[in-house]
């Protein structure tokens, strides 16, 4: 076992008390109806957090009753853009007011790193909530040019009842992702956190009554996947299902929303993204985007850059910048802010990535640096870097979500296009070279959602994400994630020499 960081400044950073545990249904907090808890960990030390209401379906029922309500009789739909788009403005405020707390809930629930909670995911959800906020008063049909006698425009309504599935990497981020622009539309919803990771969507609940988001509007229900998830997915009163996790559950979500009510659903399913550097790139900044791309969030990010092709002149020379950097990365206490990377979320995930590791071992890759856990408790594991892995290996192959980059080596443009599309993922993927026609050309040919040319994780508020293939389909972010919260409508009437009349 390897050593990690103490963070032996954590103790100037207050830790909160945990506030709200309990669900939060038609503007109130409550107890689950069964009066059942589940414990949430801090997976630094495997120690209880705390115990929050574990919701099932009789909770998800309630919830939806609430937002059901909210939709059909309620202010929130049929007040203005401007108005909803104030009351937005107003949680972001809050969010800005609560910034610290809010950081740190994330950090001991889910193992991110406090700095980076506190300069960029609290800050960007108060953004994304802006973003939408100044979209909620322009969400226009068009004017239709009708072939016959008549006069044709569409509405862009609210979708209606919406349920959020929400998986624990990015708690607060995804939370946002899915909550900003369907409050924008004028919906009402029902949100699942993760069982992993409920505290700071308990928050959210609690500023949201705050900012004066009317009773009903939006519900937070803790609880487990196979209870309160599936419960969301086929509840027959949800008009529509937002979904990010695994490929695995995501077929589970649109399967029982088919055989339910048919709701529409959109599907964020992870990814295998490819990060692919050309000779011509400059080595350092290359190894920059490569380590940040393969670690950042301890790789549990599903747009990790997980499979990082080089081409072969500067294979050798990228390998040992990459090793070196690995070596020199900070694992330890994510509230220590020299830390680079915390514990993994929990303990099955921890076993999962140390089994793809051990798998990568026996198929024939090149463990060069990493590929154990350190500390003496927790869940925290070495960044690992393998080399020669061939695109058949099982950790070429599968999301592993962990800190655990392949290097594979590539000898021509077409060879990349072709290795970096041999994967049933399709979310994201990266180019590094300083040559216009060869970044637009692989831009084209990779069949994924996301393209980052000299640079990665350049998300933005206005850029849709999601996924080609098995990553999923529908967009986030951007007007497209508006629209996902809409319907289209066509109003059509005859005009004064119309057959019709
Ligand atoms: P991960 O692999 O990231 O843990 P999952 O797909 O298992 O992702 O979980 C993502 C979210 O989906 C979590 O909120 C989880 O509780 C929920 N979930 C798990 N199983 C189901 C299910 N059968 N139906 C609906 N939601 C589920």
């Amino acid at each position: 076992m390897g050593d990690i960081s103490s963070g032996s400044s954590n103790s100037c950073v207050k830790i909160p008390d945990i506030k709200f545990t309990k669900l939060f249904i038609n503007g109130e907090f409550v107890d689950a109806v069964s009066g059942n808890t589940l414990e949430t960990i801090d997976p630094r030390n495997g120690e209880v957090i705390a115990r929050v209401a574990e919701g099932n379906k009789d909770d998800i029922n309630l919830a939806v009753k609430a937002a059901r309500r909210a939709f059909d009789h309620g202010p929130w739909p049929r007040m203005s853009g401007y108005e909803r788009g104030r009351v937005m403005m107003k949680l972001a405020d809050l969010i800005d007011e609560h910034v610290e707390e809010l950081a740190a809930l994330d950090t001991m629930d889910a193992g991110k790193l406090f700095e980076r909670g506190k300069s960029l995911d609290i800050p960007e959800a108060a953004h994304c909530l802006r973003y939408y906020a100044g979209a909620a008063d322009k969400i226009h049909g068009a004017t239709l040019k009708m072939s016959s006698a008549m006069q044709g425009y569409t509405l862009r309504e609210p979708i209606g009842v919406v349920g959020h599935i929400i998986p624990w990497n990015f708690p607060t981020t995804l939370f946002f992702m899915k909550v900003a622009p369907s409050l924008a539309a004028g919906c009402t919803m029902v949100v699942k956190p993760a069982e992993q990771t409920p505290l700071s969507a308990l928050y959210y609940a609690h500023l949201s009554k705050l900012a004066g988001i009317p009773e009903g509007v939006l519900n937070v229900v803790t609880g487990y996947g196979h209870t309160a998830g599936a419960a969301i997915a086929s509840h027959m009163d949800i008009d529509k299902v937002s979904f990010t996790g695994s490929p695995e559950v995501g077929r589970l979500v649109m399967q029982a929303a088919a055989t339910s009510n048919l709701k529409p659903v959109t599907l964020e399913l992870g990814g295998k993204s490819p990060l692919i550097i050309f000779d011509d790139a400059d080595v350092d900044t290359a190894a920059e985007l490569a380590i940040e791309g393969g670690l950042y969030n301890k790789g549990e990010i599903c747009v990790a850059g997980s499979r990082v092709l080089v081409q072969e002149g500067i294979y050798e020379k990228m390998t040992r910048k990459l090793v070196e950097k690995a070596k020199n990365w900070v694992v330890g206490d994510p509230f220590h802010p020299d830390v680079q990377q915390g514990p993994q979320v929990d303990k099955q995930q921890y076993e999962k990535i140390l089994s793809y590791i051990k798998s990568g071992r026996e198929e024939g890759a090149d463990l060069l640096v990493g590929g154990e856990p350190c500390g003496e408790k927790g869940y925290y594991i070495a960044p690992t870097i393998f080399s020669d892995v061939k695109d058949d290996m099982k950790i070429a192959k599968d999301e592993i979500f962990g800190p655990v980059m392949s290097l594979m080596k590539f000898k021509t443009i077409d060879d990349a296009i072709q290795r970096a599309n041999a994967t049933r993922y399709g979310l994201a993927a990266g180019i590094v070279t300083k040559n216009i026609d060869i970044a637009n050309t692989v831009s084209r040919s990779i069949r994924a959602g996301t393209i980052w040319i000299n640079c990665y994780f350049a998300f933005d508020c206005d850029a849709p994400v999601g996924g080609y293939k098995i990553s999923g389909f529908g967009r986030e972010q951007g007007l497209d994630g508006l629209y996902a919260y809409t319907q289209l409508k066509s109003v059509v009437t005859p005009l004064y020499n119309s057959p019709w009349l």
